[in-house]
């Protein structure tokens, strides 16, 4: 089964909006299990410090090393990957994700304030995750983020009529647009193609308007799956 360890000085953030829905139901049903533990456990004075001044000078405040550590000493070494949410970080693809959806969980660190003294990212080996090109407040949100991701890619999470297999990114290309009834809409109507009941056309017309946009919206995606399709410009 599928298990997310999240270390947090928010341990009640969790499970948020990992509680509705198809995350939420699956976690209900027990396809996935989540374990938001708090750091400030793992505390040794009496002000329950997580935090201290950067070494050198300057704004914030820094994770310590110490303190997170055995935060993280005290989950079991199973073989789950051990991830930091981190602007640092490479940034996650749905590439990614499916790899991680396929193991056997994460062991996920969220950070605060300026984030975490650099040594104990090396002496526990974290690998830093960042979910985009911004500054967020904390590591927990990133988290969600993350696991939202995976968790909906578990078998059984999913209907088959809510399939991944055909969404964006899945093929290197953003999805073709959707619609549904009504037929018409403010004078706008479904395009004949999706109506007229061809389905090779259907594929043809989505292929198509897939392409399209990622050309248009995602040059870098797009490059991408030109080398690899061997698509002329
Ligand atoms: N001073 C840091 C930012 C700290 S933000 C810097 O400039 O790199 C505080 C915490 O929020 C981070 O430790 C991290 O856990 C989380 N965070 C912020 N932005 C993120 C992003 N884009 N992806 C993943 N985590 C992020």
């Amino acid at each position: 089964m599928w298990r997310a360890t999240v270390l947090t000085i928010f341990p009640g953030m969790f499970p948020g909006p990992l509680g509705v829905s198809l995350a939420g139901k699956a976690l209900g049903a027990g396809l996935w299990t989540l374990d938001a533990l708090d750091i400030r456990a793992h505390t040794t004075d009496k002000h329950r410090t997580v935090d201290d001044t950067p070494a050198g000078g300057g704004p914030g405040m820094v994770m310590k090393a110490d303190v997170l550590a055995r935060a993280i000493d005290a989950v079991p070494a199973d073989g789950r990957p051990r991830l930091l949410m981190s602007p640092r970080g490479v940034p996650l693809t749905q590439e990614r994700v499916t790899a991680l959806a396929r193991g056997e969980g994460a062991v996920i660190l969220c950070g605060r304030f300026e984030g975490v003294d650099e040594r104990l990212i090396a002496a526990r080996s974290l690998e830093e995750v960042s979910i985009g090109d911004y500054v967020l407040s904390g590591g927990e949100v990133a988290a969600m983020v993350l696991i939202d991701a995976c968790v909906r890619l578990i078998p059984g999470v999913m209907g088959k009529e809510q399939s991944g297999t055909d969404e964006s990114y899945s093929g290197g290309l953003l999805e073709y647009p959707q619609y549904t009834r009504p037929s018409m809409f403010e004078e706008r109507p479904i395009p004949d193609v999706l109506t007229g009941g061809d389905h090779a056309k259907v594929e043809a017309w989505r292929r198509a308007q897939a392409e399209n946009l990622t050309r248009e919206r995602r040059p870098d995606l797009w490059r991408t799956y030109q080398n690899r399709t061997g698509k002329p410009k």
